[in-house]
């Protein structure tokens, strides 16, 4: 080695641009989330699901205007977001439900707990994730326990890759809870509140498995 290296004399600090590339640098590897591993690799998984088209005479915004067609093509949405998973979801039934006649409630809009208090569950399906739609409420949808509960109208900021047909991404993000995922602050993530992003990160594609796995009653994969 040279002993002109060793003379610190001739050293400069580094130029600003190259302190702000290494910033910027950090700040990438810091909300980066591993690519998701391709779904061949997964077996498949499909989990049955029963859509509830919500009707109501008293409550004009729980009433759906989507249609068993417009369910059908939401679902093929739902399961091309989702077989980045290797999961699928599986139409056991489309019905439409009363609504129970509860006093409306005025600003029943914000009120999840209101919305899922208008909802009979005694016409749960015994064998399939329960999925309600409604025609509006202050959420895109929820889910705290069975049912999903999806607005046909969501609000919603667009994200580079993102879903064409919001309601199918709501669907698809409430799907996620079902599956134990929280939400994500990356906007392109399935998960983020609000967005139209798909992506999972190979973290929760492993957790969403082992979850749906489990609401199969088999064993989670080793
Ligand atoms: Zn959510």
């Amino acid at each position: 080695m040279s002993l002109n290296l060793l003379n610190f004399k001739n050293w400069r600090p580094p130029h600003l641009l190259f302190i702000k590339a290494c910033s910027l640098m950090v700040v990438f590897f810091a909300v980066w989330s591993p690519p998701a591993l391709s779904s061949e690799e997964f077996t498949l998984i499909t989990l049955k699901v029963r859509v509830h088209l919500m009707q109501s005479a008293s409550n004009k915004r729980l009433s759906t205007s989507l249609t068993e067609g417009g369910i059908k093509t939401i679902f093929e949405e739902v399961n091309r977001i989702w077989s980045q998973a290797g999961i699928r979801f599986e139409l056991e039934g489309i019905d439409n439900l009363q609504a129970l006649g509860i006093p409306e409630k005025r600003w029943y809009i914000k009120d999840r707990n209101w919305v899922k208090s208008a909802i009979p569950t005694g016409e749960f399906s015994a064998s399939a994730i329960d999925v309600c739609y409604v025609k509006d409420m202050g959420p895109n949808g929820f889910f705290y326990g069975e049912p999903v509960v999806v607005c046909e109208k969501p609000d919603y900021h667009k994200v580079a890759g993102g879903c064409d047909n919001p309601v199918a991404r709501v669907t698809a993000h409430e799907l996620g809870h079902v599956l134990f995922l929280q939400h994500r602050q990356e906007w392109t993530n399935l998960m983020a509140s609000g967005k139209n992003g798909i992506s999972l990160n190979a973290q929760e594609i492993k957790d969403a498995r082992k979850r749906a796995l489990e609401i199969l009653g088999r064993k989670p994969e080793a």
